[in-house]
């Protein structure tokens, strides 16, 4: 079985030690997760990579 965990990377020092730091809703795009690197402690969000419904 393969596990399907997508590594978060952070965007500013290019670690993948980042921790989960809840959730921050958004109008716009919905719930997003905020996520904080422990190497250099930024915090930031991912970017959804859903594929937005085709109007
Ligand atoms: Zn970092």
């Amino acid at each position: 079985m393969r596990k399907r965990g997508r590594k978060a990377r952070c965007p500013y020092c290019h670690s993948d030690q980042t921790t989960a730091r809840g959730y921050r809703k958004t109008e716009q795009m919905g719930l997003r997760p905020r996520r904080q690197c422990k190497s250099c402690g930024r915090g930031f969000t991912q970017p959804s990579r859903k594929p937005t419904t085709a109007r």
